[in-house]
């Protein structure tokens, strides 16, 4: 079956719904959102927390309810969304469309021809595979996001005694539910000298829980044979080595893994799109485009976000962009300069004001972020501190852009680089 439509957005989490719904508001009626999940709102069916859409909603929901306003206004708007149907594949003809090839219930194998290709894939947790924990193979291993799918939709508990290794904010969400679940949270272990999870999560989820955070410290081996039955920690030094001393044997019968977040872009890296070694997602203008004509990325699958707000906001410039036919990727490159550990957006065009996001490498404390073009400071802000996990905001507006718009900007590099 084939079916030719103006712009096809992959993923109907809330990136792909906040695009679509942007790109409809902008004019742009031809959309389809291609889900393989049977529900739209991707990753937030889990989160039954609360703590999101302070900024979008100004009132906090849970991650259901939050997926639930996207939802509504797709439907409002009759955007059709094919759920239950995988995107596999996709490919860039010589006169610049695209064919989305997706497996759907429906129609079997079907491809979309299409002029646009929104990409809301969002991200996939790293597992024990990925950091290689020494010892033998039990079961009561889980990453920290398959568990909240078991406890939270699915009601089944994964174990009673429980250690997790990473405290990111999905780590530290996992602890309290855990912990509130009846469960026996024995600690969190955190590999960094400081969490890599938001502050408000380590207060809410492990300070009011009376859960331990043991920083500089990793889990070094697992025992057990069918069942998980401990694992033995250990501290690292500053080089992350674990230290032979310290070690420790905690009994337990369940490891929840929380070591990270990996964009999801098998799909991406099948239209030859240049990606951002740091982030793990595509390189980006302003506007969300990638190094392909009329392909755009948003939300996790660009980078990893600690707030969806940021996400809505995201997918909103990417959808608006769509609709007004895409610009070529921008040719002013922003480099970040250590210890800003990246930006998104890469590349700009100095077109319009825009914001650029970055996150720092580790905390940092009573600086100034400073916007430089050809090695002259155009911009200034001061900051009283700055951790990895939240993500930081600057401002370009119509005055830098108007300085910046006075330099040859051909071979023009913009950077953002840290005073301390
Ligand atoms: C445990 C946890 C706690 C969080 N807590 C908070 C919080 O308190 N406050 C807050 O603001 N934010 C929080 N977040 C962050 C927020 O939920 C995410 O940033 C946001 O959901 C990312 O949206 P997304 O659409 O990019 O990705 P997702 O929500 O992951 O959606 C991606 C969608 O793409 C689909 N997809 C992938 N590949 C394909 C394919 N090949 N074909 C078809 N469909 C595909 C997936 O099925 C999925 O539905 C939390 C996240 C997690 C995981």
């Amino acid at each position: 079956m084939v079916k030719r439509v103006y712009t096809v957005v992959v993923g109907g989490g809330p990136a792909g719904l906040a695009a679509a719904i942007a790109f409809y508001d902008a004019g742009g009626t031809d959309v389809v959102v291609v889900e393989r999940d049977q529900h739209l709102g991707g990753i937030l069916q889990q989160c039954i927390h609360n703590g999101f859409g302070l900024q979008w909603f100004k009132e906090e929901l849970t991650g259901p309810e939050y997926a639930q306003r996207f939802i509504d206004e797709v439907e409002k708007r009759k955007i059709p969304c094919e759920t239950g149907t995988m995107v596999l594949d996709m490919r860039e003809r010589e006169d610049g469309t695209k064919s989305v090839y997706c497996l759907s219930p429906r129609y079997g194998v079907l491809e979309y021809q299409c002029r646009h290709i929104i990409l809301a894939m969002g991200c996939r947790e790293r597992v024990r595979g990925n950091i290689k924990i020494p010892g033998t193979r039990p079961a009561g291993i889980y990453s920290a996001g398959l568990a909240q799918r078991l406890v939270n939709l699915e009601g089944m508990m994964p174990g009673h005694e429980i250690v997790i290794l990473g405290s990111g904010d999905i780590g530290l969400i996992m602890a309290r539910r855990m912990h509130w679940e009846g469960a026996h949270v024995k600690m969190v272990c955190e590999l960094m000298p400081y969490s890599s999870g938001l502050p408000r999560n380590i207060t809410q989820c492990l300070e009011d829980n009376h859960i331990p955070l043991r920083l500089s410290t990793t889990v070094v081996e697992i025992h057990g044979k069918d069942r998980l039955e401990g694992v033995t920690i250990a501290a690292v030094d500053e080089n992350k080595k674990p230290i032979d001393a310290t070690r420790e044997y905690v009994p337990c019968d369940t490891l929840l893994l929380s070591v990270g977040l990996i964009p999801e872009n098998e799909l991406s890296k099948t239209l030859c799109i240049a990606m951002d070694p740091v982030t793990g997602g595509p390189v980006v203008s302003e506007y969300r485009e990638t190094s392909v004509s009329g392909v755009f990325a948003c939300g996790n699958v660009l980078h990893v976000h600690d707030i969806v707000d940021f996400v809505s906001t995201e997918s909103t410039i990417a959808g608006r962009a769509a609709a007004r036919g895409g610009k070529p990727l921008a040719s002013v490159p922003i480099q970040a300069a250590y210890p800003v550990r990246y930006t998104v957006p890469q590349r700009c065009s100095l077109s319009e004001p825009f914001t650029i996001y970055w996150r720092s490498a580790y905390p940092l404390e009573n600086g100034t972020v400073v916007l430089k073009i050809n090695g002259q400071t155009v911009l200034k802000q001061k900051f009283l501190r700055v951790v990895p996990a939240q993500m930081q905001e600057l401002f370009i507006t119509e005055k830098h852009l108007e300085t910046l718009r006075g330099y040859e900007l051909s071979d023009a590099q913009i950077s953002l680089e840290v005073e301390l």
